[in-house]
């Protein structure tokens, strides 16, 4: 298995091939790799990102069958079955690396801007609680001058709405936790620019 460091450098050589030329088609898949991947499975990263569908986790970093082990869901948000999706897949297959990925103009990020300013009664109980595990990073820089700003705005909360997760994921379970201390696990947070096909990992501790 990939340490996260190799696992980072592959992430970071594929996006470069999506900026530059776009997906590779041979990562795709042929019929004989799926069957070969069939009998198992190792992953050399876990990612937890958006369900927005400009945000395709494989193809932005140019990765086929079988590399990325992917949880999806509106905000990137980390709430119980997320972390038990990853502490799955870090002691299941020996996957050493975890990225947050938020991405830029971020739906559920604009969504719960937009509650905390204008509360709305009829928001359903599901909706609301993506938006209250978005809450608590975002609601601080509506007292900032940033709330005159809304691109700025948008795109701190982002930052820190990703920050928020992966610093969640490292404390917030014990697996994970004593898989950073003894066996080199690494989360760390990252974006995505709609507008550029760019990763940037900006969270790196
Ligand atoms: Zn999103």
């Amino acid at each position: 298995m990939l340490s996260a460091d190799e696992a980072l450098e592959r992430l970071r050589l594929g996006n470069r091939r999506f900026v530059s030329s776009g997906p590779t088609l041979e990562r795709l898949g042929s019929h004989r790799e799926r069957e070969h991947l069939a009998a198992g499975q190792h992953p050399f990263a876990i990612i937890l990102g958006c369900s927005d569908s400009r945000v395709p986790v494989e193809l932005i970093f140019d990765q086929g069958f079988g590399d990325l082990f992917v949880i999806r869901i509106a905000g990137n948000i980390v709430a119980p079955s997320q972390v038990g999706s990853i502490e799955f897949a870090a002691e299941r297959f020996g996957t050493r690396l975890v990225v947050v990925l938020g991405h830029s103009r971020c739906g559920a990020i604009c969504a719960t801007l937009e509650e905390l300013r204008r509360p709305s009664q009829k928001q359903s109980r599901n909706l609301r609680s993506i938006v209250d595990r978005v809450r608590p990073s975002v609601e601080g820089l509506l007292a900032t001058e940033l709330r005159h700003n809304e691109e700025a705005l948008v795109e701190t909360a982002v930052r820190a709405n990703v920050r928020a997760s992966a610093s969640h994921l490292r404390r917030g379970s014990e697996v994970l936790e004593q898989l950073i201390q003894s066996d080199g696990l690494r989360v760390i947070g990252a974006e995505y620019s709609l507008e550029s096909g760019r990763v940037d990992f900006f969270d790196r501790t």
